[in-house]
């Protein structure tokens, strides 16, 4: 049997005229963790709403095991979706929530019970069968609405923006709980978020996506070490993104300085993006590394220290755990390995 569980071909979609999602392509594996990612807009709900089968493509085909999704309604499909909102209904408590699309389905009453149970205890909420869904914390509605997508024993689960109204304790909480969760029931989760760090955290890959378009599609730690172009770097963590010229291959200028670096394969003269993580730029002290420079502020993060080092009429941010107070001069320097070339990309 294939791993694929969902795919998305040549996948478009207009509203009123306007490009919303504009040819985009993935493979979604059985069991998979896989997280859409990008900013307010970029389209991921929309991709969510069309597997879900709330909306259909302009143009493009999905399928499920490899079958055509887009001919099923929404109901028969095999995926439930759990909404930010979490839309349960206010005047039947818990139980009758999470029962109420298998009394639809005209389950055995024993049968709905013994589901729900199950689906309580997966949620953490045992013993809270009876009580009014409105009494109930935000993070336990929301466990309750996961339950009542579980009982339906989908094959797909999906998940939009489904911690976004929960403070920021809570959703970390959640975060951790809820990928348990998809271990242990198996089922495939499809996540929705703009929040990069939940997406590192939860995700076994991750689809970036900006203005309809798929910027790249990786693990977490791919997409955070490896990030195809500048979005992705900017967009996944603080990045120093600077202008920068391939003199030739491993020979990169930016800065005013020519470094060292590991990339090959551009053009002579290349104009590119140089991508610089604060944690990989060095501060030493004055006169030696290869650039100067001023900080010209420091804030403690709780780890390390977050300093905005001026050079060359550029502000580098650099995270270190030891301090340097505004106003020191510095030395820079930065090991090859960590110089990341990337294509320009059309604005
Ligand atoms: P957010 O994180 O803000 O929810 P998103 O990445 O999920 O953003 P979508 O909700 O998919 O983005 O919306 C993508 C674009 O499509 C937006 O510009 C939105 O205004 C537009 N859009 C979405 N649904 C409709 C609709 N039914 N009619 C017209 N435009 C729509």
């Amino acid at each position: 049997m294939s791993q694929a569980i969902i795919e998305l071909k040549n996948v478009s979609k207009k509203f009123d005229g306007d490009d919303v999602l504009n040819n985009i392509s993935f493979t979604i594996n059985r069991h998979e963790f896989v997280t859409l990612l990008g900013p307010s807009g970029c389209g991921k709900t929309t991709t969510l709403r069309i597997i879900g089968g709330f909306e259909t493509p302009s143009e493009g085909e999905v399928l499920f095991e490899g079958k055509d999704l887009l001919a099923l309604p929404s109901h028969k499909r095999s995926i439930n979706t759990v909404f930010q909102k979490y839309a349960l209904f206010p005047h039947m408590n818990v139980y009758d929530n999470i029962a109420f699309g298998l009394k639809v389905k005209k389950t055995e009453k024993s049968v709905i019970r013994g589901k729900v149970e199950e689906a309580l205890k997966l949620v953490n909420l045992s013993g809270y069968e009876r009580r009014n869904v409105e009494a109930l914390s935000g993070g336990q509605q929301q466990r309750v609405a996961i339950a009542r997508a579980i009982v339906n024993e989908p094959k797909v689960l999906l998940l939009d923006e489904p911690l976004g109204a929960l403070d920021l304790k809570l959703r970390k909480e959640m975060q951790i709980e809820l990928k348990r969760m998809q271990q242990r029931l198996g089922i495939t989760f499809i996540y929705v978020t703009h929040d990069q760090e939940e997406a590192l955290t939860m995700s076994d890959r991750i689809v970036v996506m900006n203005k309809g378009q798929i910027q790249q599609i990786g693990s977490p730690e791919d997409i955070y070490n490896e990030p195809q172009n500048a979005f992705v770097a900017g967009f996944i963590g603080d990045s120093n993104i600077l202008d920068g010229v391939m003199l030739d291959d491993f020979r990169v200028v930016f800065l005013g300085h020519e470094f060292e670096c590991v990339d090959k394969g551009f053009g002579k003269n290349e104009i590119v993006d140089v991508v610089l993580r604060p944690e990989d730029v060095k501060l030493k002290p004055q006169n030696e590394g290869m650039i100067q420079g001023l900080v010209k502020s420091a804030i403690f993060k709780g780890v390390h220290y977050e300093m905005v080092v001026e050079t060359e009429g550029t502000s580098l941010i650099v995270h270190s755990t030891h301090l340097r107070e505004p106003g020191t001069p510095v030395g820079i320097s930065v090991v090859p390995f960590d110089i990341q070339i990337m294509k320009k990309v059309a604005p």
